[in-house]
């Protein structure tokens, strides 16, 4: 690469400027590129996921990656509020919540080369600069933002060898900040050729009430504003509340050149797991693969699509769980995608349905809401979290939930307010805490590992990533996960248990079932006693799958499920 790159910069007075990674041919990777117009939020992440769910179906090895505009090098700082959750990868990236939803329609584990940022390319491009990798020239927008762009993304398809790579780009056409994005897959359709390279574009058709009916113009303008950056698509799906008629399939169609059969429509659906199947018998995946010329190659296996459909989905006479989340991102479902996503994936396996309700922690630790709240609630889930905020009321949540026998599971920081309200109520230490919340706290049960307080100093942040944790035989969490010696988790925290306090909380009935490799990192307890009371300390959602939900998630459901 950098051997390349200095030719490059040799030939300073090339205009192009466009590097190909080490073992790159030209035509044995597909791309398809996912876009928007119009508005956000109107699923084009749960459509991409459904394209890769399509084409792995038809036996075709897929990469997707999700490409965002902020400058941010990833989403490991975003506010879940303004953002979504964010998704921790099995090599410790923290994403955007996008690749939680490839993860779990391909049913695969993702890595960094799945997503980009304009940070991550612009901090690639000043190191470069620096180390006087592009000497002579003058780094520009173009070529360089969208040539490094560009290896990024054949870098994916070099490493991986997939028959396709699915491109998301975040936002919408017409967005300053993701122009590079787009005119870098423009140039790529330009190298690779036009049978190597799909553009979609994902629009929305508004039907304003007082009118009753659909309107295209917004649509057509989005199209066009792609058209007057050099890409007319060559798929078109149309999001819509209700379904469209084919005169306003014509409409686009018509105004923006492209083939009738070449626009699909998506509306408004109940659930996101009969979606696949509905864009399948539209034609949607074998209409790319013919572009590609592949749709011979690679044959759709339907019966299999039902399949997975009805084995996801719980049956028509399931009965209602009603399960609260007891966070402080009050009914932004987006925050806790993972977790509602790990819930669904018990439905059909418990033949539930569950009916998702919020409890507000801070209304409880103002005085605002009764912990009561709670007795409405066949089981609670207290989520992860940072900073003060909350906190003292999950406390009071937790010791209900102990008090009362409802189903409790604590993920991350749900694990550490559990040991807390442990420490404060049962060990009787009432001044416990977490150093996080009251750094100089008397009885810090929850705290910084010795070495890991030396390393933070010098600015390393969390244990990220897939782990492994070690089960205790003879504990219900053995049992409930098949008596496994060892499974692997994500985690995404940066204090711990503190192990000073280990031996009072087991004399007094606590059970710590799962720790790390050198047994001092605890990582999920329990009360043997209760119907169902357990907390981790890694994220059991992230890696809760369609067919194969976490253990921890599928018996907490069946014992609230259960009388
Ligand atoms: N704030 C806690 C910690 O850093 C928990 C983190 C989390 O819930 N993801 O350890």
């Amino acid at each position: 690469m950098e051997k390349e790159l200095v030719n490059v910069a040799k030939k300073s007075s090339l205009e192009r400027y466009c590097p190909l990674p080490e073992g790159y041919e030209k035509g044995t990777t597909k791309y398809l590129i996912v876009t928007g117009s119009v508005i956000s939020g109107i699923g084009k992440g749960t459509l991409t996921s459904c394209l890769c769910k399509l084409f792995a179906n038809r036996g075709m090895n897929v990469e997707p990656m999700k490409i965002e505009a902020y400058l941010n090098v990833d989403a490991g700082t975003l506010n879940p509020y303004r953002h979504g959750e964010v998704f921790v990868l099995a090599d410790g990236t923290e994403t955007d919540m996008d690749l939680g939803s490839y993860e779990r329609f391909l049913d695969k584990d993702l890595s960094g080369e799945n997503f980009l940022t304009s940070g991550k390319i612009y901090r690639t491009i000043i190191e470069k600069e620096r180390k006087g990798l592009y000497l002579g020239r003058d780094v520009q927008f173009i070529p360089h933002v969208t040539g490094e762009t560009k290896y990024f993304v054949r870098e994916l398809a070099v490493r991986k060898k997939p028959d396709i790579v699915i491109v998301e780009i975040g936002g919408t056409v017409g967005d300053y900040e993701n122009l590079f994005a787009i005119e870098a897959m423009r140039e790529l359709k330009y190298e690779e050729g036009s049978n190597n390279v799909c553009i979609l574009n994902m629009t929305y058709i508004i039907e304003p009430p007082h009118l009753g009916e659909h309107k295209t113009k917004a649509a057509q303008l989005g199209l066009r504003r792609l058209q007057e950056l050099g890409i007319t698509p060559d798929v078109v799906v149309c999001r819509s509340h209700t379904p469209i008629s084919k005169r306003i399939k014509e409409k686009i169609s018509v105004n923006a050149n492209i083939p009738l059969e070449n626009i699909f429509n998506v509306p408004d659906f109940g659930t996101i797991y009969r979606l696949p199947r509905i864009l399948h018998l539209q034609g949607l995946d074998e209409k790319i693969l013919q572009h590609f010329g592949i749709a011979e190659k690679f044959r759709p296996n339907t019966e299999k699509l039902l399949e997975w459909e009805n084995t996801v989905l719980p049956k028509e006479n399931a009965k209602d769980v009603k399960i609260a989340i007891a966070g402080k991102y009050i009914g932004v479902k987006d925050a806790y995608v993972s977790i509602i996503n790990a819930l669904e994936h018990c439905e059909a396996p418990l033949n539930v349905h569950i009916k998702l309700g919020w409890i507000d922690v801070q209304a409880i630790e103002e005085g605002k809401l009764s912990v009561e709240e709670c007795s409405k609630y066949a089981g609670i889930i207290v989520p992860g979290g940072f900073g003060a905020r909350g906190v003292e009321g999950k406390i009071k949540v937790a010791e209900y939930c102990r008090k009362h026998n409802i189903p409790y599971l604590g993920l991350c920081l749900g694990f550490q307010i559990a040991v807390i309200e442990f420490a404060r109520n049962v060990c009787m230490l009432e001044d416990a805490n977490s150093t996080e919340f009251e750094p100089s706290c008397r009885n810090p049960v929850i705290d910084l590992l010795p070495e890991q307080k030396r390393v933070d100093s010098f600015g390393a942040t969390m244990r990220l990533g897939a782990k492994e944790v070690y089960l205790k035989p003879g504990t219900r969490t053995f049992e409930i996960h098949g008596r496994a010696n060892k499974i692997v988790r994500r985690f995404r925290h940066r204090y711990e248990f503190n192990i000073e306090y280990k031996e009072l909380f087991e004399s007094k009935g606590l059970v710590f079932s799962g720790h790390d490799e050198s047994g001092r990192i605890m990582q999920i307890l329990e009360l043997p006693t209760h119907k169902f009371y357990f907390a981790t300390q890694y994220h059991a959602e992230f890696t809760s799958r369609p067919l194969k939900p976490d253990p921890f998630f599928l018996n907490f459901v069946k014992a609230a499920a259960s009388d």
